[in-house]
């Protein structure tokens, strides 16, 4: 386990647990449906990119709460096992985990259901607790699974730079944005951060980033990278070509990938450019944390020379 003195990136958020069925078709209101096997995977966008920034070699502290409930400890198991200290993780009382009901049609369309539990419950003395931890981390990620009151807070108490992933998606205040560093939207985020329509060209995305308060804003764009933004300039990172089978968490991984980069003090365009490698990675595997990958396995499936 690492100490706080060790802390690279150090990461707010949710855990949740996966429980994924595949289905025919997907029911509608009062139809019951029979599925495939189901199978459990480690979610919750805050755990996602914990580990994807664990598994990139990074030492990670996560700061968030389960229930105490068997998806409790499967999800703190989950976390100990990508060598993520966990030592800031409460175990909430009476309250079950975070769970979703992921079911998969048969042209991979989603249909998802999300009980947050626990991770609702995270409040102002979990980050008081963490204040070490926070102060110290070169990289604190956030996003918004948790109460958003609290994730100002951490914004707020953060030593290093700030990333905010705003999903999923809510209307935030200038409090929030003007402490956070860099903002890595996808172009949905971007447009209801901004009262816009989803932007379609460039030149719209950098006029919706330029709404916004925050310093320097990365928006993703799936298969066309990613698009960074600051006052003065902007700048593409395309993405990989590769024959995605799965997306899910691929943000994440992008987003545990800034991490990995920008904690070791390299710029924002490495970071971008290593994040787009880390997240086309993550689409050629299914699930959430089974698809993200260790820097050998990006090599690998990337097949780079
Ligand atoms: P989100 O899932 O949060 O909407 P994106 O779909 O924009 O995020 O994906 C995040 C990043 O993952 C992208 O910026 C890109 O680098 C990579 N990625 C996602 N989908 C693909 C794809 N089909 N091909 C290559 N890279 C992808």
């Amino acid at each position: 386990m690492v100490t706080k003195s060790e802390v690279d990136v150090c990461v707010v958020g949710s855990a949740n647990l996966d429980i994924v069925v595949p289905v025919p078709h997907h029911p509608v209101s009062g139809e019951t449906v029979l599925g495939g096997d189901h199978v459990r995977v480690g979610g919750g966008k805050g755990a996602n990119q914990a580990v994807a920034a664990a598994r990139l070699g990074r030492s990670v502290a996560f700061v968030g709460c389960v229930g105490d409930d068997p998806a409790g400890v499967e999800l703190r198991n989950g976390l100990i096992t990508d060598g993520i200290d966990v030592s800031l993780l409460r175990i909430v009382r009476g309250a079950p985990s975070g769970i979703a009901l992921i079911a998969v049609g048969p042209d991979g369309d989603n249909s998802i259901v999300v009980s947050p539990g626990a991770n609702s419950r995270l409040n102002e003395q979990d980050i008081e607790a963490a204040a070490a931890a926070l102060l110290v981390a070169k990289v604190t990620l956030l996003q918004l699974e948790v109460p958003v009151e609290v994730v100002t807070e951490a914004a707020e108490s953060a030593g290093g730079l700030v990333i905010l992933n705003p999903a999923p998606a809510q209307a935030l205040t200038s409090r929030l944005l003007e402490s956070v560093d860099v903002l890595v939207p996808n172009e949905t985020e971007l447009a209801l951060l901004t009262g816009s329509s989803v932007a379609t060209t460039f030149d719209e995305i950098v006029d919706q980033a330029r709404l916004l308060p925050a310093a320097r804003t990365v928006v993703t764009l799936g298969a066309q990278g990613a698009l960074l933004v600051d006052e003065t300039e902007m700048h593409h990172q395309p993405a990989p070509t590769v024959h995605a089978v799965d997306t899910t968490a691929a943000g994440d991984a992008f987003c545990g990938a800034l991490a990995d980069v920008l904690a070791e003090g390299g710029s924002l365009a490495d970071a971008m450019a290593w994040g787009v490698m880390v997240g086309a990675a993550t689409t050629l595997r299914f699930g959430a944390q089974s698809s993200l990958p260790t820097a050998g396995e990006v090599a690998d499936l990337l097949q780079l020379p």
